[in-house]
């Protein structure tokens, strides 16, 4: 379970996230839409800790992401701590971030040799296997630069699974892509829905967000405006802004 508890971030006089609770339950699929600025990319960052809220806290399974408690305050953790942490958080980001340097299979190999999961050989064999489940098994030797944005972002997809994290989260995974390649990547994305891996997506597709979500959630100015399943934040919109931002994407 993901628990993002009253979670405020600012950047100066900018605030971005004003006082966002959120639940992730094991095994649910939850998307995340709002107009651009809304907050949706720092929410993200702020689950995995790649940025610090100034009040709240994460936590993942009981864990607190980032800080650990120390009396009344929050204390932030090692960068090591934090790395370890986020090996159970996966993360696609839209443009992919691959190693441009490393193969496909090295690609998907990295982090679990890197954090000494597995030792090399057994990491090869897991990133076949992952490279398979995304259909790129005949892949495995090519570098990024030789793929198309949406096998990329597949690799990337196989990359998150390959430490074997407790929830992953999408960063509008397909708004990089040429509309023909938008399709492949979702159909993995889905498979990893109906496999019961949990997932928090930040998308505007909105046919695939109410085909695979267990709960959609709007946010506006950095707050939750309203959550709930597809079928009525989607269909049955009860704020205004909600109403208006799906008239604009729908
Ligand atoms: P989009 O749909 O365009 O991706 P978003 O909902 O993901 O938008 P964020 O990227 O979370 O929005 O940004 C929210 C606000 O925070 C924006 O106004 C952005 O300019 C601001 N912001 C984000 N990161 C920083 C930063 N490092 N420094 C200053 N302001 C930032
Ligand atoms: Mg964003």
């Amino acid at each position: 379970t993901v628990e993002v508890h009253d979670v405020h971030k600012w950047y100066g006089a900018h605030r971005v996230l004003n006082g966002v609770d959120l639940t992730v339950r094991p095994g649910e699929v939850t998307v995340i839409l709002g107009p651009s600025g809304s907050g949706k990319s720092t929410l993200l960052r702020v689950i995995n800790h790649l940025e610090k809220p100034e009040i709240g806290h994460v936590s993942l399974d009981g864990e607190l992401i980032g800080v650990r408690r120390q009396g009344d305050r929050l204390k932030e953790l090692s960068e090591r701590a934090i790395l370890t942490q986020r090996g159970r958080i996966g993360f696609v980001f839209q443009n992919f971030n691959l190693f441009p340097h490393l193969t496909v299979l090295d690609n998907v190999a990295a982090a679990p040799v890197a954090t000494g999961r597995l030792a090399k050989p057994a990491a090869l064999e897991l990133a076949r296997d992952l490279l398979a489940r995304v259909g790129l098994a005949d892949k495995a030797t090519a570098y990024p630069r030789q793929l198309s944005g949406g096998q990329q972002q597949r690799v990337a997809i196989a990359r998150a699974l390959a430490l074997r994290p407790g929830v992953i989260l999408f960063d509008e995974p397909t708004s990089a892509l040429d509309p023909e390649l938008v399709g492949e990547v979702l159909s993995v994305i889905k498979d990893l829905a109906t496999s019961g891996t949990t997932l928090v997506i930040v998308t505007h597709e909105i046919g695939f967000a109410r085909e695979i979500a267990d709960r959609v959630v709007f946010i506006d100015g950095g707050r939750i405006v309203e959550q709930g399943p597809p079928s009525e934040v989607l269909d049955k919109p009860r704020h205004e802004r909600t109403r208006d931002f799906l008239s604009k994407v729908l």
